[in-house]
């Protein structure tokens, strides 16, 4: 503790009766606060020693800080962030959007079909569902729309219910941001491998190809934190449960393109250097997305 000097005592802490009495000493009541010229204090700060008034004083870890401390303790500052270099704590949301999304897109094909029997007359999933054939002639949005299309109740329920657990997951690890980028390119992902390995004109839907790109970020998360891997197989015995349960309607292809580039943006996000890292995870994403581009302009260029 520094005490200021006072009058007849220079550099010593004060003596005689008010001595010990912390904070209460006549002789330095003179001193004025350093922020308010018009208040007398007998109030100092514990760090550089400012005669301070008690407004201006707040409780730190080793006594009482003035403004000046205050506000440079705070600059200083390391806010916690994730192995992704996302804020620490942060609550999912991506994830339940996401979710809403889907539904939401799941009940306006169930409204315009008129029924779950009738779920491929709807014009949403049989416009928006992935045709190589017809996304190479000008249907391009089906690369997307077809992550967000169910081709059945069951379908979208189980396919919820692992982004649900999958994605909480994920997301509190990168952060919101990263999150939807991983769901996005995996998605995309999903799309080239159909693409390229399904029939010209087969049709295919869901947010599975999305969903094992979660997946496979995550197991490189957890490789990275040196996490046990086995929490994760039951999700993955219940996703390969789902492609088995639907296998005449979702296809292994999407999932594996899914995996693999949800494998590879999660590389990305979490084995990257501190250094410079938001700007290097945008890079890399940004050219992860160009040869996704590539890749599908030079399929499309051999159907169409
Ligand atoms: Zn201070
Ligand atoms: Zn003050």
């Amino acid at each position: 503790m520094t005490y200021p000097p006072q009058p007849g005592n220079p550099s010593g802490p004060p003596v005689g009766p008010s001595a010990g009495n912390f904070g209460y000493h006549p002789v330095r009541a003179v001193q004025v606060c350093s922020w308010h010229p018009d208040r007398v204090t007998a109030l100092s700060c514990t760090r550089c020693g400012r005669p301070s008034c008690p407004e201006c004083l707040q409780p730190a870890s080793v006594g009482f800080h003035c403004r000046a401390c205050q506000a440079e303790s705070k600059q200083n500052q390391v806010v916690p962030k994730t192995v992704a270099g996302s804020i620490l704590g942060q609550q999912p949301l991506i994830t339940y959007v996401l979710i809403a999304v889907n539904v939401l897109v799941f009940v306006i094909t169930m409204i315009q079909a008129g029924g779950e029997s009738r779920l491929p007359t709807s014009e949403w999933l049989s416009g928006g569902w992935l045709v190589p054939g017809l996304a190479a002639n000008g249907d391009y949005w089906q690369y997307i729309t077809s992550g967000f299309l169910h081709l059945s109740l069951i379908h979208v329920a189980l396919n919820m219910l692992s982004l649900y657990f999958l994605g909480i997951a994920l997301e509190r690890m990168v952060g919101r941001g990263r999150f939807l980028a991983i769901y996005v390119l995996a998605l995309l992902g999903g799309s080239v491998a159909v693409m390229y390995l399904s029939a010209e004109y087969s049709a295919t839907a869901g947010a599975s190809g999305a969903i094992f790109g979660l997946m496979g970020a995550l197991v490189v998360t957890f490789r990275r934190l040196k996490f046990n891997l086995r929490p994760l197989a039951g999700i993955l015995v219940l996703n390969i449960g789902i492609t088995v349960f639907n296998n005449t309607t979702i296809s292994w292809q999407g999932h594996l393109g899914g995996l693999l580039v949800g494998a590879a943006v999660g590389a990305v996000m979490v084995y990257l250097p501190a250094k410079d890292r938001t700007r290097n995870q945008v890079l890399a994403c940004a050219g992860i997305f160009a040869v996704i581009v590539l890749l599908i302009l030079i399929r499309a260029a051999q159907l169409s």
